[in-house]
C-alpha cells in the first residue's frame, strides 16, 4: 500500500515538473518574442549580470527556491514571476491529466496534451499582452490549427457547434468595437473567434461571462484606489484567458447548468 501511494507521488511530481519544465521554456518565450529575440537560440541567462545559468539552475521552481530568489553569480532578484509562471505550469499538467486522463506511458492524453496545448498558448499570450498590450496574429492561428486538430479529438463539438462559437462572442465584441472606440482590441476579438472554434458555442459564452467577471473584480478595487480611471484602458487579454482556461473544462457543465435553469 505505502509503495503504491509513494509510487504515486512520484509520478505526479514527476508530471508536476514536466509541465514546469515546459512553462519555464514558455516564460523565456514570453521575454524574448516581444524583444525580437530568436527564441530558441541562446542558451537561457541572467538578464542583469549576463551569467549563463548552469543545469542546476535551470530546474523549475527549486533552483528559484534555493536561490531565494536571487540569482548566484549578481545577487540580482530574479521576478517572482519566473516562479509563478514554472507552478502554473505544473498545475496546468496535472489539471490536464485529472479532468481528460493519462494515455500510455503515463503521459497526457490525446485529449490532455490538447487542454494543456491551449493552455500553455494562452499563457504565453495573456503574458505578452500584459506587458506590451499586444495579442501576436501566430497565438491566433495556434488555436484555430488545435481546434482543426480537435475535430478528432473532440468530436463531440460538431462543425456547425464551432462555426457558431466561432461568432457568438466575437461578432458583437466586433460591432461593439465599431461602435465605441477602444471597447475591445483586434486581438481579444481574434482570440475569441479562434478560441470559440476550439471550444464549440457554449463553452465560448461561458469563458467570456468568466473574462468579464474577472475583468470586474480586478478593474473595480483599481478604480476606487484610483489607479484605473473611467476612461482608462488595460489589457483585457489575460482575463480572457483566464475565462477560457476554465471554459475549456468546465463551460459545457457550466453552460448546460445555467440552460437547465431556464427551462
Ligand atoms: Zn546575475
Amino acid at each position: 500500500m505505502a509503495a503504491i501511494v509513494f509510487l504515486e507521488v512520484c509520478l505526479g511530481l514527476f508530471r508536476f515538473f514536466a509541465g514546469a519544465s515546459i512553462f519555464s521554456f514558455l516564460h523565456v518565450v514570453t521575454c524574448r518574442l516581444p524583444a525580437g529575440e530568436p527564441v530558441v537560440c541562446g542558451r537561457s541567462h541572467c538578464p542583469e549580470c549576463g551569467k549563463i545559468l548552469t543545469g542546476f539552475e535551470l530546474i523549475p521552481c527549486l533552483s528559484y527556491v534555493l536561490q531565494k530568489g536571487k540569482c548566484r553569480a549578481c545577487k540580482a532578484s530574479i521576478p517572482p514571476g519566473y516562479l509563478i509562471l514554472e507552478v502554473w505550469g505544473g498545475v496546468c499538467f496535472l489539471w490536464s491529466g485529472a479532468m481528460f486522463g493519462w494515455g500510455s506511458w503515463g503521459i497526457l492524453s490525446w485529449k490532455a496534451a490538447a487542454a494543456f496545448a491551449y493552455l500553455s498558448v494562452l499563457t504565453v499570450a495573456a503574458v505578452i499582452d500584459w506587458n506590451t498590450r499586444i495579442i501576436y496574429d501566430r497565438f491566433h492561428i495556434m488555436i484555430f490549427l488545435l481546434g482543426v486538430v480537435s475535430f478528432w479529438v473532440f468530436p463531440e463539438h460538431g462543425l456547425w457547434d464551432r462555426m457558431i462559437g466561432a461568432v457568438i462572442v466575437s461578432f458583437p465584441m466586433l460591432a461593439l468595437a465599431l461602435c465605441i472606440e477602444g471597447a475591445f482590441g483586434g486581438g481579444d476579438i481574434k482570440l475569441m473567434a479562434c478560441s470559440g472554434f476550439l471550444l464549440g458555442w457554449k463553452a465560448v459564452v461561458c469563458g467570456m461571462f468568466l473574462g468579464l467577471l474577472a475583468g470586474g473584480i480586478y478593474c473595480i478595487p483599481m478604480m476606487a484606489a484610483g489607479r484605473l480611471g473611467r476612461k482608462d484602458s488595460f489589457a483585457f487579454g489575460p482575463f480572457l484567458a483566464f475565462g477560457l482556461s476554465l471554459a475549456f473544462f468546465y463551460g459545457d457543465r457550466i453552460a448546460d447548468w445555467y440552460l437547465a435553469l431556464l427551462r
